[in-house]
C-alpha cells in the first residue's frame, strides 16, 4: 500500500461551555481543528485530528498544522502508511521537531494499517485492557463557587475524576480547591492543575495552604527546575504536564522521582507511535498517565480511547472526553461517555466515519 494523497479541513468547535479558561488569563470560545486524510492506492483513507489549545499553550497553533502538511506531505507519497516507523523516521528526517503537525499523519497512518489489517487500533497498540476507560472532566476557572457548582452537575453525570484550573490569584486558588474538594467523595479524584501559571513562591504557599486535602498538584510551573523545587515542598501526588516534551524529560524525572503521574499528550509528542513508546516506558517505570491531547473533537478523542484502553488499568490515571466539551460531531462511530467512562472502538482502524457535510473544503491538499 502507498500513500498517494494526503489532505485536510478546518473545522471550527465551539464550546457548550462558550468559552474554555485557564492559567494566566488564557481563554478560548471556539477551537480551530485540522482534520487530516491519508488516501492511498488501495482505495482506503485513514484520518488523524491535530487541534492546538490556542496558538498560547504548547509551541503549536493551528495555521502551523496546515502549514506543516504543505510542508512535509511531498515527502511522504509513495510511502507505505503501514510501516509507522519508517514513517516516522521519513517525517523526522524531511522536518525538523514540529511534533505536532507530524501527529495527525501519524494517528490517520494507524487508521489506515487497522483498516488493513481487520483489527482495532487498541488492539495494535497492544491489547484491550479492561471494558472502559475512565474519564475526568477539565473545570474551566472561575470563581469557586461556580467551580464547585460545575464540578456537582458533572460528578450527576457520572465523572469522579475533575481537573480544576487554577494557576491563577494562589489564594482564589486555595479557595477553589477547598471549594470543590468539600463537596466530592472520598473516592472522587481532585486534580489542581496549574498550566504552569504559578511561580514557585506561589506554587509553595499553595500546596501548604492544602495540606490537609486529598489533591493532586498537577504542573505548578513553567520550569522543570521549579517544579521540581515545588515537589520537594509538598507531599500531594504530582503531575507533570507541559514540561514532558521529550523521552530524555521523563528519565530525567524518574531519576529525580520529580512526579507519580504524568500527563502525554498525543499530539505534542508527534502522535501515536512516539506516544506509545512514551506511555510503554511509563508502564515500565511503573508511573501512572493521564492519556489525552491538547483539544479536539471526534478524532481526537477516538485516538485517545484507543491509547487508554491499550493501556493497562494500574497506569491509567485519566483521559477525556473533549468530543463532548465541543457542540460539532465531525464523525460517526466516535467514542461517547456512559456514565463517565469511555471504551475504544471494536470495529477496524479508529473506528471513525467523518460526516463530509461538517468537514467542508480541503484546505490543504498534497497529491
Ligand atoms: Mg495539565
Amino acid at each position: 500500500m502507498k500513500i498517494t494523497r494526503i489532505f485536510a479541513h478546518r473545522v471550527e468547535l465551539p464550546l457548550h461551555e462558550t468559552t474554555y479558561r485557564w492559567s494566566g488569563g488564557k481563554s478560548v470560545t471556539v477551537f480551530d481543528s485540522t482534520i487530516v486524510g491519508v488516501e492511498t492506492d488501495q482505495g482506503l483513507t485513514g484520518y488523524g485530528e491535530v487541534c492546538p489549545l490556542g496558538p498560547f499553550y504548547l509551541p503549536a497553533y493551528a495555521e502551523g498544522v496546515r502549514a506543516g502538511l504543505r510542508e512535509l506531505g511531498p515527502h511522504l507519497l509513495g510511502i507505505d502508511p503501514c510501516q509507522l516507523a519508517l514513517l516516522n523516521q521519513r517525517m523526522d528526517a524531511a522536518l525538523k521537531g514540529h511534533p505536532y503537525v507530524k501527529s495527525g499523519i501519524d494517528i490517520a497512518c494507524w487508521d489506515l494499517l487497522g483498516q488493513a489489517s481487520g483489527l482495532p487500533v487498541c488492539t495494535l497498540l497492544g491489547g484491550r485492557f479492561g471494558e472502559s476507560v475512565r474519564l475526568y472532566r477539565a473545570i474551566s476557572q472561575e470563581d469557586p463557587d461556580i467551580m464547585a457548582r460545575k464540578v456537582a452537575a458533572y460528578r450527576a453525570e457520572g465523572y469522579t475524576r475533575f481537573q480544576l484550573k487554577v494557576g491563577g490569584d494562589p489564594d482564589v486558588d486555595v479557595a477553589r480547591i477547598r471549594a470543590v474538594r468539600g463537596i466530592l467523595q472520598p473516592t472522587d479524584r481532585l486534580v489542581a492543575d496549574a498550566n504552569t501559571g504559578w511561580t514557585q513562591h506561589e506554587a509553595v504557599r499553595v500546596v501548604r495552604a492544602v495540606r490537609d486535602l486529598d489533591v493532586y498538584i498537577e504542573q505548578p510551573c513553567l520550569s522543570y527546575e521549579e517544579c521540581l523545587a515545588v515537589r520537594r515542598a509538598t507531599d500531594h501526588p504530582f503531575v507533570l504536564d507541559e514540561t514532558v516534551e521529550s523521552l530524555d524529560v521523563l528519565l530525567r524525572a524518574r531519576g529525580d522521582s520529580a512526579m507519580d503521574v504524568v500527563n502525554l499528550k498525543i499530539s505534542k509528542l508527534g502522535g501515536l507511535t512516539k506516544t506509545r513508546q512514551a506511555r510503554d516506558l511509563c508502564v515500565s517505570m511503573g508511573i501512572a498517565m493521564t492519556l489525552e491531547d491538547s483539544w479536539g473533537g471526534d478524532i481526537t478523542t477516538a485516538a485517545i480511547a484507543h491509547l487508554a484502553h491499550s493501556t493497562p488499568e494500574a497506569f491509567r490515571f485519566t483521559s477525556t472526553d473533549f468530543n463532548s466539551y465541543v457542540t460539532v460531531s465531525t464523525a460517526e462511530g466516535a467514542p461517547r461517555r456512559v456514565n463517565g467512562f469511555m471504551s475504544a472502538a471494536t470495529t477496524p482502524g479508529l473506528g471513525i466515519r467523518p460526516r463530509p457535510e461538517v468537514l467542508g473544503p480541503r484546505v490543504v491538499e498534497v497529491a
